[in-house]
C-alpha cells in the first residue's frame, strides 16, 4: 500500500493540463470510507504548485504525506460513517487558486473528545468533524455547529473504537476544538 508521493504529485497533472493563466495550489484530503465523499483537511499556508517547462515541480511540502503511523477517526456529517483513517489514504487535489477559498471553506474540522456514553464505559472518544455543510445551513458558531453536529442524529449507532454504539451525550460533555493547521 505503500505510494511514492512524488508518482502520486505527477500523476496529479496527468489527468488534467495545467493552463498557464491561473496558479495551482494543493489540498490535502481522502474518501469517506461510507459514502465517498471527500473529507478535506486544513491546512495553514495551501502550497503553491511552480512549473518549468510545463511540469510541475515537487517540493517538499507538496510531497510531505502524513507518517507511517497517522490514523485519525473522522466521523463525516454526510452519511454518519465514523471510521478511522490511515495516512496512506490521504492524497493531493490540485485546485485553481479562484476555487480556492471554496474548497478550503469545505476544510471546516474540527476535533471533538467525549466520553461513550455506553454505561460502564466512559471510554474517551476523540474523533474529528468537518462541519462546513452544517455551517451553511444555520447559525451560530462553529463549535456549536460541532455540537449540533454530534447531537444530531446523523452519527447514532455507528460503532465507537471501544466497540459500542455512539449515543448522543449533553452537550456540555463535548470538548471541542477548531483544527486549522496540517494535521500531520
Ligand atoms: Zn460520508
Ligand atoms: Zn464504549
Amino acid at each position: 500500500m505503500n505510494k511514492d508521493p512524488r508518482k502520486e504529485f505527477e500523476d496529479l497533472f496527468l489527468q488534467s493540463q495545467p493552463s498557464d493563466e491561473e496558479p495551482l495550489f494543493v489540498l490535502f484530503g481522502f474518501d469517506c470510507l461510507g459514502c465517498e465523499d471527500i473529507i478535506w483537511l486544513p491546512v495553514e499556508n495551501p502550497s503553491q504548485v511552480e512549473f518549468e517547462g510545463g511540469k510541475p515541480i515537487p517540493n517538499s511540502s507538496l510531497l510531505e504525506r502524513p507518517p507511517e503511523r497517522w490514523s485519525e477517526v473522522f466521523g463525516c456529517i454526510q452519511c454518519g460513517r465514523i471510521a478511522t483513517y490511515a495516512g496512506d489514504l490521504v492524497r493531493p487535489f490540485a485546485i485553481p487558486q479562484s476555487l480556492m477559498p471554496r474548497f478550503r471553506a469545505c476544510a471546516d474540522v474540527y476535533h471533538v473528545v467525549f466520553a461513550c456514553g455506553e454505561k460502564g464505559c466512559r471510554s474517551p472518544v476523540s474523533l474529528h468533524v468537518d462541519i462546513s455543510a452544517f455551517h451553511a445551513a444555520s447559525t451560530g458558531t462553529g463549535t456549536e455547529h460541532a455540537v449540533a453536529a454530534l447531537r444530531s442524529g446523523v452519527f447514532d449507532d455507528q460503532m465507537l473504537p471501544c466497540g459500542h454504539s455512539y449515543q448522543r451525550i449533553p452537550p456540555e460533555r463535548y470538548r471541542v476544538t477548531r483544527v486549522t493547521t496540517r494535521m500531520w
